[in-house]
């Protein structure tokens, strides 16, 4: 929960978690993919077991990628540690981003990583910032076409019609 509600937080994680979902709702993506931040290294978030999972320190935050929960469990792979939430963010488009361009349909984090290899990760999105911020680019870029919000255009009045009552309900006489 991070500091503003545990005692053993030690980073804002609730508000860092916000920040991801607003940046990442709506993306395609070959699989399904899991993102969770946990406070501090008891991990109640269970970061470890994520696509990508924050895991927050007193420096920085750890961020681990490549898990999986459920029947075939995979602890993730540490990827690299980075001090601000700028960076945390920036690395976790890259790295969709690159999930996106390169795993095979249906094929989820754990599995992608297994195959092309942890260095080859680590290459791509922390070594070459460049290429990071590249990557990460092309992700925000395909957000702007995504991120169409169903319960807002409806709240605005998309579609009313759907919601207009029966007509037995507005014509008493054809109610016996
Ligand atoms: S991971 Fe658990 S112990 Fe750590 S800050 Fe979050 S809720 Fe608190």
């Amino acid at each position: 929960m991070g500091k503003e509600w545990c005692r053993f937080g030690t980073q804002d994680s609730t508000g860092l978690g916000i920040k991801l979902e607003q940046v990442t709702w709506g993306s395609w993506h070959p699989h399904k993919v899991k993102l969770a931040v946990s406070g501090c290294p008891r991990n109640c978030a269970e970061a470890t077991i994520k696509d990508l999972g924050v895991v927050c320190v007193e420096s920085g935050y750890e961020l681990h990628v490549g898990g999986n929960g459920g029947i075939k469990i995979r602890a993730t792979d540490f990827l690299c540690k980075v001090n601000t939430e700028q960076e945390v963010v920036e690395h976790c488009c890259a790295y969709l981003q690159l999930y996106r361009e390169e795993a095979r349909y249906l094929e989820r984090t754990a599995p992608w990583i297994e195959r092309v290899g942890l260095t080859h990760v680590r290459e791509r999105i922390v070594e070459d910032a460049a290429g990071r911020k590249a990557l990460c680019t092309r992700f925000l870029e395909s957000q702007k076409y995504s991120q169409t919000d169903p319960w807002a255009e409806r709240a605005a009045g998309k579609q009313a019609d759907e919601y207009l009552p029966l007509e037995p309900a507005t014509r008493p006489e054809l109610v016996s």
